[in-house]
């Protein structure tokens, strides 16, 4: 049987087009394609909500569950009554139970979904639990993953299926997955594992896959977001102690090779919830001592004999390296940004709260600035240290 002879080998655009065969399912298949639509690439999804009177309804409507002949024949009245290419998909999605498409092998696996050339058939009921309770991202997960595996021409059919599907899960989008359990880790995965990439890429458009892997991405972060542990007086705290050290939720930061992270951070931690940028470090912005107090703030940690050494050569080299290294953080805020970001979740127990307490950016009066978010009650700061903190023009 050669099922996709008439497929073109490759795409330039593609509209996916999803036929929801049931009333119920109308909001959340709304929400679905709002999604699917997202992210941007050949890939165009368009929902076509049901219509009573369309034969196509009203054969699905008398059915109690979806065999394959009455796919094929749900796929026909689609096909009669829209103007139909190889440039379109067509996705049934049914709330009925779906009869297994091969008896090729034996499995005790519930399906959800399958495909024939550009017809695709996807179950919307029963994904509560692989989904933690969010179903339209099952459907979801289904319908592209049968738009990859189509589009890579993988043959459903074949006696070489398990040459290109995973029997024994990989978490990858072409896992078989015979339980729940595994189901959930595919879409947990967001996952196309490179075997799987190697074979899609042979034909399928780079731009499609780019977008498809996006739309995975998505899903998985859906799917894991909302949900939060919620963290202890214990593990939000955020100590500064005498000798300079931080300690997040009981934790040392051990900042490594790249010392000079550790007073920058800091700076910025003692000025906490203050948006302070190059502009202020130029002394033109709302806190015109920025400058000032992060020199004194490194010379005071890097530069322990500074009033003993002063006025002496070596003095004077060691304290315009100090000096060069105020320049250089103004200089690379981003790079440094993003290797003090690394450095505390390298070190934090919980990587929710080393996230928190990132430096964050953001864009004030047309300028960039950063800040160290903190609850004022979450942060304890020696006394010692109040003379590095800026003060409003
Ligand atoms: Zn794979």
């Amino acid at each position: 049987m050669i099922l996709f002879a008439n497929l073109n080998f490759k795409l330039i655009n593609m509209t996916v087009r999803i036929f929801c065969l049931n009333e119920k399912d109308i909001a959340d298949t709304e929400y679905l394609t709002h999604m699917l639509s997202k992210d941007i690439g050949p890939l165009k999804f368009r929902l076509y909500t049901p219509s009573t009177k369309e034969d196509y309804y009203k054969f699905h409507n008398s059915l109690d569950k979806v065999s394959v002949d009455d796919f094929n024949h749900i796929s026909q009245l689609i096909e009669n009554r829209y103007h139909f290419n190889h440039n379109f998909f067509n996705v049934i999605l049914t709330e009925k139970q779906i009869e297994s498409p091969t008896n090729k092998f034996k499995s005790s696996k519930d399906w959800y979904s399958f495909y024939f050339e550009n017809f695709i058939i996807v179950k919307t009921s029963g994904w509560e639990e692989a989904t933690e309770g969010k179903p339209y991202l099952g459907v979801a997960h289904q319908i592209i993953e049968n738009l990859f595996q189509s589009l890579g021409r993988i043959d459903l059919y074949g006696l070489n299926l398990f040459d290109s599907v995973h029997k024994k899960t990989k978490t990858c989008i072409n896992d078989f997955c015979e339980t729940t359990e595994e189901t959930n880790g595919k879409i947990r995965s967001g996952h196309i594992c490179k075997e799987c990439y190697d074979n899609a890429i042979c034909h399928v458009e780079n731009d499609t896959l780019v977008q498809i892997r996006n739309i995975l991405r998505r899903i998985r972060n859906r799917i894991t977001e909302d949900y939060e542990i919620p963290f202890s007086d214990r593990e939000r705290k955020i100590e500064i102690i005498n000798n300079s050290d931080i300690i997040i939720g009981g934790v040392y930061i051990d900042w490594g090779k790249s010392k000079n992270l550790h007073p920058y951070y800091l700076f910025f931690l003692l000025n906490y919830n203050k948006n302070i940028g190059v502009s202020d470090f130029k002394g033109e912005g709302e806190y015109q001592d920025a400058h000032e107090k992060m020199t004194q703030l490194l010379i005071d940690m890097k530069f322990k004999n500074f009033e003993k050494l002063k006025g002496t050569s070596v003095g004077e080299r060691l304290l315009e390296e100090k000096l060069k290294l105020v320049e250089s953080f103004i200089k690379n805020i981003t790079s440094y940004q993003t290797r003090i970001y690394n450095s505390i979740m390298n070190n934090v127990h919980r990587e929710d709260i080393g996230y928190f307490y990132r430096l964050t950016s953001s864009k004030i009066n047309k300028k960039n600035t950063y800040c160290v978010k903190v609850e004022p009650s979450d942060i304890v700061i020696p006394k010692k240290f109040l003379k590095y903190i800026v003060s409003e023009v």
